[in-house]
């Protein structure tokens, strides 16, 4: 017996997700072709080959899970009530991507996903299969958030929500138990063009397409190493990631903020300044990044962050 929608839905917001709905697994849906497209076309710069080596399970859900019927995805918003990075550029701020401000979603998501999986156990006496992804499996969730009726795809690349805004972390549950399908969300970005004229590194290379190669989020979290010479000066004041192209957007200069303590600031990097951050020791710094989604840039990666951005500070003549 299936699990009713509104069921999974109401205990998918009891455990701690903001919005919930189920999309097919198919490899058919429209969406998901293009990313062998962006590939090829070199848009994923140093990420390329370890996409690559998972690009047959990302076109196609049913190499990640054989057995997958349906894809729950579910949506937490992480909006907070500080202000936005374009309201605030004073030059000596350190810029930190919203979504890293409280703990690593990777595990308070993945623990609630456990709920949920738990859960639905519980309301069947069927055997299913079920695999979670928070982030981390080789699967577009964006196309299944879509397919999900979650919210559409913007020309900023970002899963647009028409309640949540697009600050919001996706997760995935591939299950083969066959649940009630959603209808897939509208595009309602029309003829805005926001995000594309915002981003300071013109990474928007054409509606919904992001060159990496160009992206101060890409450079600032993935890339590993020294910067190429051209990068560090475009880096500004962005110490880890880059929210411009959402916070122009429209849909988020009304959305809800969440009060969950998960995703609220911690001290370590609330409102800190390059030069404050840049004199912690590698010892402060690691616990600072204990537990933090941040650690994805390691510690080196953080040093040279600080350090392109305290270059960038003191050429634009930033007071402390
Ligand atoms: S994250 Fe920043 S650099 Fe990347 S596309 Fe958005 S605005 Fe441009
Ligand atoms: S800024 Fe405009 S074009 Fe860009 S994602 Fe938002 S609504 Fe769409």
């Amino acid at each position: 017996m299936s699990i009713p929608s509104e069921r999974l839905k109401a205990q998918a917001v009891a455990v701690g997700f903001d919005a919930c709905g189920v999309a097919p697994a198919s490899a058919e849906l429209q969406e998901l072709s293009f990313f062998a497209t962006w590939l090829e076309r070199g848009y994923a710069a140093g990420m390329t080959p370890w996409l690559a080596r998972t690009a047959d399970k990302r076109l196609d859900p049913h190499l990640v899970l054989p057995t997958a019927q349906s894809v729950i995805v579910t949506a937490t918003n992480y909006n907070t009530d500080r202000p936005f990075s374009i309201d605030c550029r004073d030059g000596v701020r350190a810029q930190i991507a919203r979504y890293a401000w409280g703990e690593d979603y990777h595990r308070v998501l993945a623990s609630r996903h456990e709920a949920l999986i738990a859960w639905m156990r519980e309301q069947t006496t069927e055997s299913f299969d079920a695999l979670s992804y928070v982030d981390t499996g080789p699967v577009q969730e964006r196309v299944f958030a879509l397919h999900a009726g979650i919210g559409w795809i913007g020309k900023n690349c970002c899963l647009i929500s028409d309640e949540v805004g697009s600050f919001v972390f996706l997760g995935v549950i591939l299950t083969s138990l066959p649940l009630p399908f959603d209808t897939p969300a509208f595009d309602l970005c029309g003829t805005c063009t926001r995000c594309l004229e915002a981003c300071p590194t013109q990474a928007l290379v054409s509606p919904g397409v992001l060159d990496a190669n160009r992206c101060i989020s890409y450079w600032t979290i993935e890339h590993r190493g020294d910067f190429p010479p051209d990068v560090a000066s475009r880096i500004g004041s962005h110490v880890y990631g880059c929210d411009i192209c959402q916070e122009v957007c429209p849909w988020n200069a009304h959305a809800p903020t969440s009060s969950d303590p998960a995703w609220q600031p911690r001290a370590a990097w609330d409102f800190r300044s390059i030069t404050d951050l840049r004199g912690r020791s590698d010892e402060e710094l690691r616990e600072d990044l204990n537990a933090s989604a941040m650690k994805r840039a390691k510690l080196e990666g953080i040093r040279r962050n600080l350090a392109a951005a305290a270059q960038n500070a003191e050429r634009r003549g930033a007071a402390p």
